[in-house]
């Protein structure tokens, strides 16, 4: 059988030893904003649903909503969770950004 290996740090993680998944689930973020849209909105629509059309089913997928899973060691997971992009800046935590985006 393949030996589990943290994705990040590439340690060996032996049966029975502590491991997190880390799922990351990316998403557009629609706001409700769409008064800059500049014509007839209808006809916005269907240009957009042709465009759709004939975009790769595969792509426009991920455009809207991508996940991802990864193993990590303890430690991995503590550093990410503490700065995921290492910004050095504080984690949002909860709902409260969702639909703030602009
Ligand atoms: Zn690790």
């Amino acid at each position: 059988m393949k030996k589990l290996r943290c994705h990040c740090c590439g340690r060996e993680l032996p049966k029975g030893n502590l491991k997190y998944i880390l799922e990351i689930r990316s998403f557009a973020d629609f706001d409700g904003y769409l008064e800059d849209f500049e014509g007839d909105v209808e006809e916005g629509i269907n240009d957009l649903l042709d465009a759709m059309e004939s975009m790769d089913p595969k792509a426009l997928e991920e455009d809207v909503s991508k996940e991802l899973i990864f193993i990590l060691c303890k430690s991995c997971r503590d550093r990410f969770t503490s700065d995921p992009f290492q910004t050095g800046k504080a984690v949002f935590e909860g709902e409260d950004i969702k639909g703030t985006i602009h």
